[in-house]
C-alpha cells in the first residue's frame, strides 16, 4: 500500500477494524517514510460502491472525490488536513454501512454539506453553493440564514 502523500511504498497498519455488518477492513496506515497517517478500506471488488450522478451515469464510489470537494470547500480556512480526512472517512462510512450498493451523488453531497455546516461558515457556504447550484442571490441568502440560525441553536445547548 502506496502513502498517498509522499508515494513511499513501505506503510504499516496502526489499527484495523471491521466496519459494520459489512465485509469491510478498515486500516489506519502509517507511512514508514513521512510518518503520515491514512485510512484504507479494504474489501472485495465485486461490492464497489456506486455513484449514480445527477445526469444518471454512473461511477465506482471514490473517497479522494468526495475528500477533494472537501479540500477545495476549505481553501485558505484554517482546518486541518486531519479535520478534512475525518469528514471523509465519516461520509465514507457511513455510505458503506447503508445496506445498498448504489449511492446519489445528490446523496453524498448533502452528507457532505452536513459536515461543513458543523465545521465552518465559510466551507459550508462554498460547498453549498456548488452543491445546491444557486439560482438566485434569495437562495444563497437563505443558506446563509440557515447557517446563522444552525449556529445560534447551537450555542443555546
Ligand atoms: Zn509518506
Amino acid at each position: 500500500m502506496r502513502c498517498p502523500y509522499c508515494k513511499h511504498q513501505e506503510t504499516g497498519v496502526v489499527d484495523s477494524r471491521e466496519v459494520m455488518e459489512r465485509e469491510v477492513t478498515r486500516r489506519r496506515r502509517e507511512c514508514r517514510n513521512c510518518g503520515r497517517r491514512f485510512t484504507t478500506y479494504e474489501r472485495a471488488e465485486i461490492d464497489e460502491i456506486t455513484v449514480i450522478k445527477k445526469d444518471n451515469t454512473r461511477q465506482q464510489f471514490d473517497r479522494n472525490k468526495v475528500l477533494g470537494g472537501i479540500i477545495k470547500a476549505c481553501e485558505k480556512r484554517e482546518i486541518s488536513r486531519a479535520r478534512m480526512e475525518e469528514i471523509a472517512d465519516r461520509i465514507e462510512s457511513r455510505i458503506r454501512s447503508r445496506n445498498s450498493m448504489e449511492v446519489t451523488s445528490r446523496e453524498i453531497g448533502s452528507m457532505v454539506v452536513k459536515e461543513l455546516f458543523r465545521l465552518d461558515p465559510v466551507a459550508y457556504i462554498r460547498f453549498a453553493s456548488v452543491y445546491n447550484n444557486f439560482g438566485s442571490p434569495e437562495e444563497f441568502r437563505k443558506a446563509v440564514s440557515a447557517f446563522g440560525r444552525g449556529r445560534g441553536r447551537r450555542m443555546k445547548q
